[in-house]
């Protein structure tokens, strides 16, 4: 590891520069540095393994319809088994990795702290247990009915379609579109969960995981998996085709147990392959900051951006004080 590179804090690993805006909102604007950004930094690795996974998912891991042509309960069911699986192969092999081998020790890693086995706020007293629950039970459940709800809405021509064949143009850049409209999505859908009644009975069960790990990604509350996967039916008003559906599920069930992994990094011999968010790490640590991401920057319009400097922890501590606080206190470490 290039000790210039990383910043041991006390606390754990912190990256060197603080969070800033990424190029595509530079003023003026920087083209060459922006498509550089997207392709080598936004889009790779993971996004780029999420849309060949959703193109090979399409043609060999997705059930025909059937011949009545109705949404059956073994269509929903094999789209069901097919998440799951790539659910525990990239969230558990994560953990396994990270956590249970523990490959690369505290490398990289954001928090001191390891996953709980011992705390009454999680089932069994277990966080993983608990995680892995949420995430099965109700994650894969409600991303896979949408999902299956939506292919079929397209294979019946419910919904509008495009195809690569004549749409090879509008399709590869509605791909692109697609993750910030996403991150967009879910920056409205996390400032709805975080009004005081629906944090409470529903955002907090996310919460509980002030550290996190490959299977808090989506552990969450029902409710909170409606609103979350709800970006699904985006597409029953915008022409798409079904890789970039399949790819929807992906993105948002798959991308959480990548970004929430816990570690900056995943050691790869001498390489490292991006991994943990460190601007949702802030949130889970503080709440009132960081509720959207960087490629759909609300919070720098909002002035809720935390960039981890200490000058960012100063800010966000005076803004507490003025607004004497909401009552949900942070955990710093
Ligand atoms: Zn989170
Ligand atoms: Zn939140």
């Amino acid at each position: 590891m290039n000790p210039a590179e990383e910043s041991r804090g006390v606390n754990g690993y912190r990256p060197e520069q603080p969070i800033g805006l990424p190029p595509i909102f530079s003023w003026p604007l920087k083209p060459i540095r922006s498509i550089q950004w997207l392709l080598t930094e936004f889009l790779f690795p993971w996004g780029f393994v999420f849309i060949g996974l959703a193109a090979i998912s399409w043609n060999y891991l997705t059930p025909n319809i059937g011949e009545t042509g109705g949404l059956s309960i073994g269509f929903v069911g094999l789209i069901f088994l097919r998440n799951c699986c790539l659910l525990v192969v990239v969230a558990g092999g994560l953990h396994w990795w990270l956590y249970r081998k523990a490959r690369q020790g505290s490398d990289y890693k954001f928090s001191k702290r390891w996953m709980s086995r011992t705390s009454p706020r999680f089932l069994w007293r277990n966080q993983v247990y608990d995680n892995v629950f949420w995430s099965l039970a109700s994650g894969v459940s409600v991303w896979s009915a949408f999902e299956a709800l939506t292919l079929w809405a397209w294979i019946k021509g419910v919904i509008p379609q495009a195809h690569w064949t004549g749409d090879f143009l509008y399709l590869t850049c509605s791909t692109v579109v697609f993750f910030f409209a996403s991150s967009s999505h879910f920056y409205l859908i996390h400032r709805m969960l975080h009004w005081s009644p629906l944090y409470r009975s529903v955002h907090e069960l996310h919460h509980r995981n002030v550290n996190t790990g490959p299977w808090t990604g989506i552990s969450m509350h029902p409710v909170e998996h409606l609103m979350f996967f709800s970006m699904f039916f985006v597409w029953w008003l915008i022409p798409t085709h079904p890789t970039i559906i399949i790819l929807t599920g992906f993105f948002k069930g798959l991308g959480p147990a990548v970004s929430h992994s816990g570690f900056c990094k995943i050691r790869m011999g001498r390489r490292s392959l991006a991994a943990g968010d460190w601007f949702h790490d802030l949130h889970h640590r503080h709440f009132e900051v960081n509720y959207g991401n960087v490629e759909a920057p609300f919070d720098w319009a909002r002035g809720t951006w935390h960039d981890g400097s200490e000058v960012a922890k100063k800010e966000m501590v005076r803004r507490r004080i003025a607004q004497n606080s909401t009552g949900i206190d942070g955990h710093a470490e």
